[in-house]
């Protein structure tokens, strides 16, 4: 199996002062193309609109290449491309009801394939309709740690179709430079084995605990955070001035890039600790069906969990680990090592299993069985279970493996085998 990442990175690049008009005029000429595009191609609500980008080609490529002289024949092709991609997407919104209309490019954005542009770590040298133009990066003076480093510099990373664009403002010229990564993670005898880390999500307390019982986040101060931005809100609001409504925008968006930020922290913690156990899954309880556990008026953190999954899902990507999800029922309440289900044995905070005596963090001891209902899940998706691979899920003391004979179901789950085969981990924040 192949997989694939994509990391976007801007970067200012450093155009000469008499190059700028050429790629201001290659722009207009690259817009020329997409709106013509679209407007042959445009065809609701009388006919279906023209979807494919060959048709488009073979019926309008010639006109556009006589119409914009000196642009590279692949510029043309991409502006063909963009606008039948957009108007696939008008087409898919249309399917669901949605209200659209005809795409129309009037902001600069040149799409640059490895025909029209040659990229270099340092350099890229554009085609522009006044010949060739070599623009450097503007990078950190240390870009260690920062996407420069990590996707730009990185030999790991490729480059694939980016897009140049234009901050009329600041009168400079960006590249958005789509880096791509491609690994192979085929290994024989590791194909099928896999290793899960579970994660119980929490309106209060910690945000997440992991099955190896590292607590992350505080969902409390989170909580506590919001109601004073609301709060605050709302006594500006009711000012009614036009400062206020200023200031009213202004510390939503704040407290929106910092509950997003603060997420971030918890997102990446959670893949840490995913790769610190050589995880190749990581599970979640299914949000959808949580839903009756948060509340109506808990809106937040239903946004809250979502974002924080997305963000986990998006990172995980990186390091080709899969994000999954399983049934939440009676992950609270089961223990997790005797698998004895009862209401009883969950007491707030606090489990302990009335059959065995089990005691544990609550939150903890449901994210171990997040993580065994998915190791078994995957058990259950193999080819051939018997006397191959191991679904295992990672626990503080170890790893678990999950036996064949098991069956995925709400009722507990006894054969296990447990192993030892890693030092018990510390506990994180
Ligand atoms: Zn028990």
């Amino acid at each position: 199996m192949v997989w694939e990442v994509t990391r976007t990175v801007r970067v200012r690049l450093d155009v000469p002062d008499d190059r700028k008009s050429d790629l201001h005029a290659t722009n207009t000429k690259f817009q020329y193309c997409a709106n013509r595009t679209a407007d042959w191609a445009w065809r609701y609500p009388n006919e279906d609109c023209v979807t494919s980008k060959s048709e488009a080609e073979s019926a309008i490529y010639g006109a556009l290449r006589d119409e914009t002289d000196g642009l590279h024949a692949n510029l043309v092709q991409k502006a063909i491309k963009r606008a039948t991609d957009d108007i696939d997407n008008c087409v898919d919104r249309l399917a669901d009801g949605e209200n659209t209309s005809k795409p129309e490019y009037d902001t600069f954005s040149i799409v640059y394939d490895k025909r029209a542009a040659t990229y270099y770590r340092d350099r890229v040298s554009l085609a522009t309709v006044n010949g060739r133009v070599e623009c450097e990066y503007d990078l950190p003076e240390n870009p260690e740690g920062t996407p420069h480093g990590e996707y730009l510099l990185n030999d790991d990373y490729s480059f694939s179709t980016s897009t140049v664009h234009y901050d009329s403002e600041a009168d400079e010229f960006y590249l958005h430079a789509a880096m791509k990564r491609e690994r192979d993670v085929d290994s024989p005898e590791k194909a099928e084995d896999s290793r899960v880390l579970g994660v119980d999500c929490n309106v209060d307390d910690h945000i997440a605990v992991t099955s190896t019982g590292r607590f992350i986040g505080n969902a409390d101060y989170l909580n506590h955070q919001r109601r004073k931005f609301e709060k605050r809100r709302a006594s500006l609001q009711q000012t009614g001035t036009r400062t206020a409504h200023l200031a009213f925008k202004r510390i939503g968006d704040r407290f929106g890039r910092w509950s997003e930020d603060y997420l971030h922290q918890c997102s990446k913690a959670i893949v840490e600790e995913a790769r610190c156990h050589e995880c190749t899954h990581i599970a979640f309880e299914n949000l959808e069906q949580i839903r009756e556990r948060i509340s109506d008026g808990k809106k937040f953190q239903q946004w809250a969990f979502n974002a924080l999954q997305q963000q986990v899902e998006y990172k995980a990507e990186e390091y080709g680990i899969i994000v999954d999800t399983v049934h939440p029922k009676y992950t609270s309440q089961q223990c997790s090592k005797c698998g004895c289900t009862l209401e009883e044995n969950r007491d707030d905070q606090h489990f302990e299993c009335l059959d065995c005596g089990y005691t544990a963090n609550a939150d903890y001891n449901a994210a171990k069985n997040v993580a065994r209902k998915l190791a078994l899940k995957l058990q259950q998706g193999q080819k051939s279970p018997v006397g191959g691979a191991f679904c295992q899920y990672a626990l503080e003391s170890g790893v678990m493996t999950v036996n064949a004979t098991d069956v995925v179901s709400d009722t507990p789950v006894s054969v296990e085998r447990e192993s030892t085969d890693k030092p018990p981990l510390e506990v994180g924040i």
